[in-house]
Order: C-alpha cells, then sequence, then structure tokens
C-alpha cells in the first residue's frame, strides 16, 4: 500500500480518532485526515488546544478507525455481532508546516486548498504532516459471508518507517499434534510438510493456538515499536 492509498482508507472512514500522550496519559479526540501527498499526510488543529501542546512536545500521534459501521449488534446467544469492514490505524512521527508551505503545496494540488481556505478563515489553525509511519489494514467478516478466514490483516509503512512483529510464532518445539490447526477458528493454521505454520495475515492472535498447545510451542513476540 502506498501513501494514497492508505489516505483513501482513512478519507472513506472520515472522522478518526487522533491519540497523543500528554504527560505519559494517553489522551484521544476525533479529527480528520484532509489531503496526502507523497511526504505523508496531513491533517490540522489549533494552536490553541492541548492537541497541538502534545503534537509539540512529543512529535508523534495514533491514528485510528473503522468503517462501514461503528454500532455493535447482538445474536440471539448476546454475542456481539460486526457487519463485514475495516480498522485502519498508524503511528508515527510528525512535524508541522508553515501556513506559506501549505500555500505552496495548494498550489500544486487543489487538495491543500482546504487548509489554506480554513486558515485564513481561524488563523490560529496549524497543520501537521504525519511524514513516518507504520500501520495496518485489519479487513474482517467474522461470519465468512464473502471469503473462507475471518480477518485478512495488511501491513504498511511509510517515511523509512519498520513495521514490528507482534503476534505469535509456532517454533521448534512443535510436536506436530495438530491440536492448533484444528482450534484456530480464525484459518490462520496451516500444515506444510511436518510443519504447523500461522499465516500472519489470517491470524487475529486471538490465543487460541497458544492456549490449547501441549508442547508450549506457541511464542508471544511483541517486537518494540520503531524509532
Ligand atoms: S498445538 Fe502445539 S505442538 Fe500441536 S501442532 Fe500446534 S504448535 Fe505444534
Ligand atoms: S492466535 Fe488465534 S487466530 Fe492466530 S493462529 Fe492462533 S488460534 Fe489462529
Amino acid at each position: 500500500m502506498d501513501i494514497s492509498d492508505i489516505y483513501e482508507k482513512f478519507d472513506r472512514i472520515g472522522c478518526l480518532t487522533f491519540a497523543t500522550v500528554d504527560n505519559g496519559i494517553p489522551q484521544t479526540r476525533i479529527a480528520h485526515l484532509f489531503a496526502h501527498d507523497h511526504e505523508g499526510l496531513y491533517f490540522r488543529t489549533m494552536i490553541t488546544k492541548p492537541f497541538y501542546e502534545q503534537l509539540k512536545k512529543t512529535a508523534e500521534v495514533s491514528i485510528c478507525g473503522m468503517y462501514p459501521h461503528t454500532a455493535v449488534s447482538h445474536n440471539e446467544e448476546g454475542m456481539p455481532c460486526f457487519a463485514p469492514g475495516y480498522t485502519i490505524r498508524a503511528t508515527g512521527a510528525v512535524r508541522e508546516l508553515s501556513f506559506e508551505t501549505l500555500k505552496e503545496k495548494a498550489a500544486a494540488d487543489e487538495l491543500f486548498m482546504l487548509g489554506v481556505k480554513d486558515i485564513e478563515r481561524y488563523p490560529a489553525m496549524t497543520t501537521f504532516c504525519l511524514y513516518r509511519a507504520w500501520g495496518e489494514v485489519y479487513d474482517f467478516d467474522y461470519e465468512m459471508e464473502h471469503r473462507p478466514h475471518k480477518v485478512l490483516r495488511t501491513g504498511f509503512s511509510f517515511g523509512g518507517m519498520r513495521i514490528p512483529f507482534r503476534g505469535v510464532r509456532i517454533t521448534e518445539t512443535c510436536s506436530a499434534c495438530g491440536k492448533c490447526l484444528e482450534r484456530c477458528s480464525f484459518k490462520a493454521i496451516y500444515q506444510e510438510d511436518e510443519r504447523y505454520v500461522i499465516d500472519h495475515s489470517k491470524c487475529d492472535v486471538c490465543g487460541d493456538c497458544y492456549t490449547v498447545c501441549p508442547a508450549k510451542a506457541v511464542e508471544i513476540v511483541i517486537e518494540s515499536i520503531p524509532e
């Protein structure tokens, strides 16, 4: 996925949750992305808001959203149901743009004109670019209405950031009993010769294979978020 694909997924949602950290305490608010180019994804806030202060102090943000439905319904057994859709999240580094730079971008790309007009109306407004990030699109169809597996996960990164691995792996101590394959309702485990392997694009990291494995061959791996 390139930046334009990522923007399109976020833009289809519209209102997104933006998370920052304020003195070690997580803070969220709703905002939206209004433009993209080869340098990154763009959003606005006012210099009078805590959001601005947090962005300036940490130079980091995390964004997520869900499409097309956010409501949760329940089936006859009272269990939650979700219509097919996707979530998307991106985490990374931001920098502020001067109004002059925004106007230069608007001269080359109409998409940025919204930002220019908004700042002309609200002079305390300013623009940030998410220029380096990693994230994921998590496409779900839990009832398997349209395909034979529940999720399809697509990682992405831009600006030179690496995607950290965060999930479960089957190790060499696997005795090939097959219990994890039987148990995995996400259809993410397959057999390859004598080995059992997890397809991470289909794995929800639900932990069923971890709890069922008699050989303790499933390990949890949470790589650090890249600097
Ligand atoms: S349950 Fe454990 S030992 Fe059995 S196949 Fe899966 S990973 Fe291997
Ligand atoms: S963590 Fe859950 S979804 Fe992933 S392979 Fe194990 S059982 Fe399947």
